[in-house]
């Protein structure tokens, strides 16, 4: 059997960032589970520069246990680290290098596991899903789900390995992040009323989204599981304007709405956008006929929360020994399964405040404690 450390130190030294290909990982684990007489398949991208991989062990059928685990890894730009962070690192029993937290320690884990499930007389099978492109709105796994969605075996649970010191999670908030893009009409300010100023229509927008971020705050729309017990909106980014003596003929703005799972951010996109052509749009046509408000999707994932009394629930609670659930603010994939029908929770060994970090590191003591997480999962996928 191979430890998780050394797994660990392997996937560590492969340059995953999610701009660059995750194909010389994912050869790696498709050559270490091939060689345990595991089935791999994988998943590639349009461009075949990344592959998701998707193995069942155990017997054929239904149900069963997932194990999901994204390959890739946020950059180390402008980061200072005092160790290399493509190379594992370890010191006073910490583990160092970029990915070590979020999350390759838990893949780690669960492929060091794989002989032990393979010695076992499991009931139902088990499911193991690498994923590519999850730091950048988890994109790779949705292809993953639409071919796992044409198949009868779809598993009951899935069990994402995100960092949470292996404390079990139900949820998080969802996100949509879109971007608004007024076109106004330049002119010489002096003579601002003939011209359609994109900035101040652009404000107006902003302002309201303000208006709608408070009364979504406001007490009877609160949910204590989450912080902040609501849901947000916030604007962070705008351009425009060239010079102070041009009316501005262009302003963009992003914005983003993370939801509570009640909320529908659509909702509050939807509502802004009815507010841009119904009261705004005709004031700034009535003065020129070119001009537009636009509205983009420009990244997002579906918020998170399973039932406490759910198997799902029911499982992490077993396998971590306490029931004192708890939700995270970062997202997961975690709702993209649970849109697909696969009930799931978060789980995994590491913490998020060590994520995307420079020196990021794992404990050695999170990687052990994840090891006999997975053994007691074993053991009761054998009942
Ligand atoms: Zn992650």
């Amino acid at each position: 059997m191979v430890t998780s450390r050394t797994l660990l130190a392997q996937l560590v030294a492969f340059d995953t960032t999610s701009r660059e290909s995750n194909l010389a990982l994912i050869d790696f684990v498709w050559r270490y589970l091939t060689d345990l007489g595991v089935n791999c398949e994988l998943i590639h991208n349009a461009e075949r520069s990344k592959a998701n991989l998707y193995a069942r062990l155990g017997p054929a059928g239904k149900g069963g246990v997932m194990l999901s685990g994204h390959s890739d890894v946020v950059p180390v730009d402008g980061q200072a680290w005092s160790v290399p962070p493509f190379a594992l690192t370890e010191r006073d029993g910490k583990l160092y290098g970029r990915g070590t937290a979020d999350m390759k320690g838990f893949i780690a884990c669960m492929l060091s596991a794989v002989p032990h499930f393979l010695a076992q007389p499991l009931t139902q099978p088990l499911h193991l899903a690498i994923s590519y492109d999850e730091e950048v709105g988890c994109l790779g796994v949705r292809t993953l789900l639409d071919a796992l969605a044409q198949r009868p075996e779809k598993p009951d649970i899935c069990l994402i390995g995100e960092p949470t010191e292996l404390q079990p999670v139900l949820g998080h908030k969802g996100k949509l992040g879109m971007r608004c893009e007024v076109q106004g009409a330049a002119c010489h300010s002096a003579y601002a009323p003939q011209g359609v100023n994109a900035i101040e229509y652009a404000a107006k927008l902003i302002h309201r989204l303000t208006e709608m971020g408070e009364r979504l705050a406001a007490a009877e729309n609160q949910d204590a599981r989450f912080d902040p017990p609501y849901t947000t909106v916030q604007t962070g980014v705008i351009q425009g304007g060239r010079a102070l003596n041009i009316v501005p003929a262009e302003c963009s703005f992003d914005f983003e709405v993370r939801t509570l799972p009640k909320d529908d951010a659509q909702q509050v996109a939807d509502e802004l956008e009815r507010y841009a052509h119904r009261d705004l749009l005709p004031l700034m046509q009535a003065v020129n006929r070119d001009t537009s408000i636009r509205f983009t999707s420009i990244s997002g994932y579906p918020g998170l929360y399973t039932d406490a009394e759910s198997p799902a629930a029911r499982l992490i609670a077993h396998l971590t020994g306490t029931d004192s659930f708890s939700t995270v603010a970062f997202g997961t994939e975690g709702g993209l399964f649970h849109q697909a029908g696969i009930p799931s929770v978060i789980c995994g060994p590491g913490s998020m405040a060590q994520g995307h970090k420079p020196d990021e590191f794992i404990s050695l003591e999170q990687l052990t404690a994840c090891d006999a997480m997975l053994r007691r999962l074993a053991e009761w996928m054998c009942l």
